[in-house]
């Protein structure tokens, strides 16, 4: 048996499954960005197989009445190894594989997760909880310090039922392994929607998005998935804490956000009420030309403080309009979009293209126009098209590119914060000349930096940069992974250092735990500490994970782990 999951098999060296090709037309793209970062070979490198790594034998055997529930088949030991950040395509690709889990567990309900942690608690073994594994920061990988018999990397994929919907309070009881594509199609007979799309939404679940507080469709108002959580249930060592069902409430610090955030290390989320939506119907979207970014800035925040709400307003730095090849590939873009189910939106659209115009932005009135008429017949196609469509398109297939660009050489990463405005100016001109400086320092080339803007709010944008060098010109994947060491640990510092969070969205992980130890109060870390230690007294969940258990000191593991060369 190659894999014990019930799913599409997934490439466990990368983004997608086994069986998704690329087009010959993603294949030139991908060969001209090899060529421009300088990237000697001309041919796409050929993707690991299984049996290129050679795995240790199981440390420990798993109890028998839990022998179904296991698995250590080759393919689910290697596509649990890592999650899917830069460092992790690359060590996968380098054929380096310092900490796979020794097991990997599908649990078919709670009760046998409730047994896989009595059992893990009492023979000492670190369980890593595993939702779809696109944690970008070292979330999923079983890197937890030397003190544990072995690893069990814990997939939550059997728990993936819409178990019960109330259209009346317009919400639903959600299993937290499902994937977003199944998600929103068990709620699609019910005319309601989760409406949260991170980019990620293919590969990743309910569970991973509420424990990770990540960031989705809404660029504005409800920019992440805590919004949503009416409720939550999570298995802990010492017991299940579940949360009150309430549209709101002021009693006492939130249960909910307590494990919003958690990120495996408290326990293990196996369901949630959410707040579910109306499915949109009413829609009008706009493509925004500024001929310089600093106007563009200052319309977003007018945008951004008039309560208009825009559902997307993403801006776009000219690096990365060039980047991705949106517009005309030099001017500041921005797009704009409103999103109803309820009412006609022309009134909005109207008073922000007046925000546009008084700071020089430029639009075609008739696509403008075009879009809201679109969306009014039910026909989608004018969002499809234009620079919103473009942009949206390289969004989605941006992950599988990605892949066989980092082997053959190329450092393709990202990192996203939030800012106050007050601040903005020089943090974006002092982050990007610090990472391109550490890009120089690493790789002894320059490379490129670009942003965009993937939340906004009225005190201040999420700026979310993206960067690319050539790690090395002939594939040698060590040297370009040395490189990226050095370029994320600067752009750690230089986030935090100038004032922003280590993570808008994309969590801690592994990789930002230093960040959060600068971000977060030394106080309340105990205080972190100390609630982990009374939810999981042996220590055994998420070890290097936000923070260490009492009594064993873990630090940082994981891909930036000091002993790395
Ligand atoms: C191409 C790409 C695009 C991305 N885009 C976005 C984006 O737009 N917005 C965004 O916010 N993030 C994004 N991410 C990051 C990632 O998708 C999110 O962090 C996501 O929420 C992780 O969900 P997951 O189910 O894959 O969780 P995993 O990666 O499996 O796990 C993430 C963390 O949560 C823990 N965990 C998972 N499930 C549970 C559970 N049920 N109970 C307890 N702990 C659990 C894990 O131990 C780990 O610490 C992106 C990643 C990739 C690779």
């Amino acid at each position: 048996m190659k894999s014990k999951s019930a799913r599409p098999l997934r490439r466990f060296w990368g983004w997608g499954l086994e069986s998704d090709e690329l087009l010959p037309t993603e294949i030139a793209i991908i060969q001209g960005m090899m060529a421009r970062l300088g990237i000697a070979r001309r041919t796409l490198p050929t993707p690991p197989t299984e049996s290129e790594f050679s795995l240790p034998a199981p440390r420990i055997t798993p109890p028998s009445s839990l022998e179904d529930t296991f698995s250590d088949t080759p393919h689910d030991r290697l596509s649990h190894a890592y999650g899917k950040s830069f460092a992790d395509a690359v060590r996968m690709w380098n054929r380096d594989l310092p900490n796979p889990p020794d097991w990997v567990a599908f649990p078919p309900d709670e009760q046998a997760v409730i047994d896989i942690l009595d059992w893990a608690g009492r023979e000492n073994v670190a369980v890593v909880p595993y939702g779809g594994g696109s944690s970008v920061c070292g979330g999923v990988e079983p890197a937890v310090g030397s003190s544990y018999r072995a690893t069990v990397s814990l997939d939550l994929e059997r728990l993936n039922y819409v178990v019960e919907v109330d259209r009346a309070s317009r919400s639903a009881r959600i299993q937290a392994g499902i994937l977003g594509p199944d998600l929103e199609r068990d709620l699609r007979p019910h005319g309601l929607t989760l409406r949260h799309y991170p980019q990620s939404f293919q590969f990743s679940t309910l569970g991973g998005w509420i424990v990770t507080r990540a960031g989705g469709h809404y660029a504005t108002l409800h920019t992440h998935i805590d919004e949503f959580v009416q409720s939550v249930r999570m298995i802990t060592p010492a017991g299940v804490v579940e949360t009150r069902r309430l549209p709101g409430s002021g009693a006492g610090p939130d249960p909910n956000q307590f494990i919003a955030g958690s990120e495996g290390v408290l326990g293990v989320v196996t369901e949630a009420w959410m707040r579910l939506q109306d499915r949109p119907t009413f829609r009008a979207s706009a493509s925004i030309r500024f001929s310089g970014f600093a106007a563009a800035v200052n319309c977003v925040r007018a945008l951004a403080q008039s309560g208009l709400n825009p559902t997307n307003c993403r801006l776009l730095d000219p690096a990365e309009v060039a980047w991705t090849g949106v517009g005309d590939g030099r001017s500041p873009t921005l797009v704009l979009g409103f999103e109803s189910a309820d009412h006609e939106l022309r009134p909005w659209m109207k008073r922000a293209l007046e925000l546009v115009r008084d700071f020089g932005g430029e639009y075609d009135t008739a696509a403008v126009e075009r879009s809201m008429q679109a969306a009014a017949s039910g026909a989608d196609d004018e969002h499809r098209r234009g620079a919103a469509g473009a942009w949206r398109d390289a969004f989605i297939r941006m992950p599988y590119w990605r892949d066989p660009m980092v082997g053959a050489g190329a450092i393709l990463d990202t990192f996203e914060t939030a800012i106050t405005w007050d601040r903005f100016d020089d943090f974006y001109g002092g982050v990007r000349e610090d990472v391109e400086a550490a890009i120089l320092q690493a790789t002894g080339r320059p490379g490129s930096v670009s942003c965009r803007f993937t939340h906004v709010y009225p005190d201040g944008p999420a700026p979310y940069f993206t960067y690319s060098a050539l790690g090395s010109p002939d594939g040698d994947l060590a040297s370009s992974l040395a490189a990226w060491r050095e370029i994320k640990l600067a752009a750690n510092e230089t986030v935090t250092g100038r004032g922003g969070t280590i993570t808008h969205h994309h969590a801690v992980g592994r990789d930002h735990r230093s960040g959060y130890e600068h971000e977060a109060p030394p106080l309340f870390r105990e205080a972190l500490a100390a609630a982990k230690a009374r939810l999981d007294p042996r220590g055994i969940l998420n070890p290097g994970v936000l923070v260490d258990p009492v009594g064993r000191s873990v630090g940082i593991t994981g891909a930036l782990a000091p002993h790395n060369p």
